[in-house]
Formats: structure tokens, C-alpha cells, sequence
């Protein structure tokens, strides 16, 4: 199934996922699910657990494979082309609920770990890189810590940074906030909210329906694996259309 990389249909959406199935053997986790997310755009993914969020956006990066429709990042389509699946993962960054730090690298040694590995950035040089998203999402005394030795809202402020050292255009969030006890939510949304304003594209699953009224240009509610409706929060929050999504809202907010 190895294809050449092509162009999408258009150039303009930074992501097009196009009639996306997905299979985990014989059950159906994804449905004919279509999404496009422009350069600078912030997508907020939420709906009930198992209804496909996480499955969807790891999609994007390939780390599921889907079975049938498109996916096209920067116009290059994800199929098994390893070369495409490289050059698309170096544009994007995720972050993930439990953080997935190293835990015997100091904060400073799992930053500068990428870009030394994959960017071959002198160590120097990635330091300086490190340092300065430190000092972005506020932590920079931390740099000498291990990760078990800060609290679990630093530790997801320095797997963004990591994230922002690779220099990626998008950055996926799956649930950042669902592991942190809440005094320390806040603290990481606005690390998020910032990335925003900087007009880093973002796909982001939460429960936050607050990050998502402020933040989200398009805000996405899945159920059991179909992308039931989407639309600007105003009108997503003030006047969904499917019954489901009332639902879902009434139960969360
Ligand atoms: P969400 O992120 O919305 O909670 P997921 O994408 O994690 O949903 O999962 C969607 C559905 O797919 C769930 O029913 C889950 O049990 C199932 N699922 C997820 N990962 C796997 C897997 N690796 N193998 C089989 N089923 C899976
Ligand atoms: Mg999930």
C-alpha cells in the first residue's frame, strides 16, 4: 500500500481528514469522520469517553492507522510511506494526559533530547532552545529537576515545552488537564491559552468547556466514533442542534 507523496486536494487546510474509518479488528471506533483544520486554527475535540477523541487525533500523527478515507497534513497524505510519516511528525508536537516525561532525565536533558536526536542541534544550542520555552511556560528554575520531583501541572508545563522544542506548526493535546488535580488545571490552560494567542494551530481534547468557549474557533462533539456536530463555540454552546449534544452538555456544564 506504500504510495508516493501527493498533494491534497487543497494546500490551504494544514489538516484535511476526509471519510476517516477505523477498525480495531472487527469494532468500528471511527466513522466516516471529515475535518479540516486551517493554518492557525484551534479545534476543540470533546464528547464521552470511548467515543473515538483519542483514537482520532493519533490518527493525525499516525500513531493509529486508519483503514479507509484520507489524511493529509500540510498536503502530504498519511499512508504507510515511512518518508511522509517522518516528515509529517516533525510538524507535529502532542501532548499527552500523563505527561510521558522521562523520568531519570532532568527537566533541561528531556527537552534537549530531541532536537540533538532528530534536529542534530549542538547541545549548546539546545539548551538555549530549552531554556527559552522554559522560561515560556514559566518553569525555568525547574530545569535541574527530575520530573518526579515537580508537581504534576509542571510536569505537564514541561512536556509542552518539549513539545514547542521540536519547532512544530501543530500541536495535538489529548485531555492535558484530565490527570492534574484541579489548582493545578488552571495553570496549564494558560500555558495553552498563550500557545494560542502565539497562532499555533491546536487540536485539543478536553473536557475544559471554558478553554473551549475562549479559545476554540471550532469546537467538535464525538459520540460512539462519528463526529456528531461542530460548529464556533457561540453557536456550538448557545445553540446546539443534535439532541446528543444537549445531552452531553447538560451532564458537563
Ligand atoms: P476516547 O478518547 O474518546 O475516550 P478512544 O479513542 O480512546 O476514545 O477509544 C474509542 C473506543 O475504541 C473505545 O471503545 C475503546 O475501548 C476502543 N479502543 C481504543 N483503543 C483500542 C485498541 N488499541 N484496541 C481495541 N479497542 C480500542
Ligand atoms: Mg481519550
Amino acid at each position: 500500500m506504500t504510495q508516493s507523496a501527493k498533494p491534497g486536494p487543497s494546500a490551504d487546510p494544514v489538516i484535511r481528514m476526509s471519510h476517516v474509518s477505523k477498525w480495531y479488528g472487527h469494532f468500528q471506533v471511527l466513522h466516516d469522520v471529515s475535518l479540516d483544520v486551517r493554518k492557525g486554527e484551534r479545534v476543540v475535540v470533546c464528547g464521552p469517553s470511548g467515543s473515538g477523541k483519542s483514537t482520532l487525533i493519533r490518527c493525525i500523527n499516525r500513531l493509529e492507522v486508519h483503514q479507509s478515507g484520507q489524511i493529509f497534513v500540510k498536503g502530504l497524505e498519511m499512508t504507510d510511506n515511512v518518508k511522509n510519516i517522518d516528515t509529517i511528525r516533525r510538524h507535529i508536537g502532542m501532548v499527552f494526559q500523563n505527561f510521558n516525561l522521562f523520568p531519570h532525565l532532568t527537566v533541561l536533558e528531556n527537552l534537549t533530547l530531541g532536537p540533538m536526536l532528530t534536529r542534530q542541534m549542538k547541545k549548546s544550542a539546545a539548551e538555549d532552545l530549552a531554556m527559552h520555552f522554559l522560561r515560556k511556560v514559566r518553569i525555568p528554575e525547574q530545569s535541574g529537576k527530575y520530573p518526579l520531583q515537580l508537581s504534576g501541572g509542571q510536569q505537564q508545563r514541561v512536556a509542552i515545552a518539549r513539545s514547542l522544542c521540536m519547532e512544530p506548526e501543530i500541536m495535538l493535546f489529548d485531555e492535558p488537564t484530565s490527570a492534574l488535580d484541579p489548582e493545578m488545571i488552571k495553570e496549564v490552560l494558560d500555558t495553552m491559552i498563550e500557545l494560542a494567542e502565539s497562532g499555533m494551530t491546536m487540536i485539543v481534547v478536553t473536557h475544559e468547556m471554558g478553554f473551549a468557549r475562549t479559545v476554540a474557533d471550532n469546537v467538535v462533539f464525538m459520540a460512539d466514533g462519528r463526529k456528531v456536530e461542530s460548529g464556533p463555540p457561540e453557536e456550538f454552546f448557545g445553540n446546539p442542534r443534535e439532541e446528543r449534544t444537549r445531552a452531553f452538555l447538560d451532564q458537563i456544564l
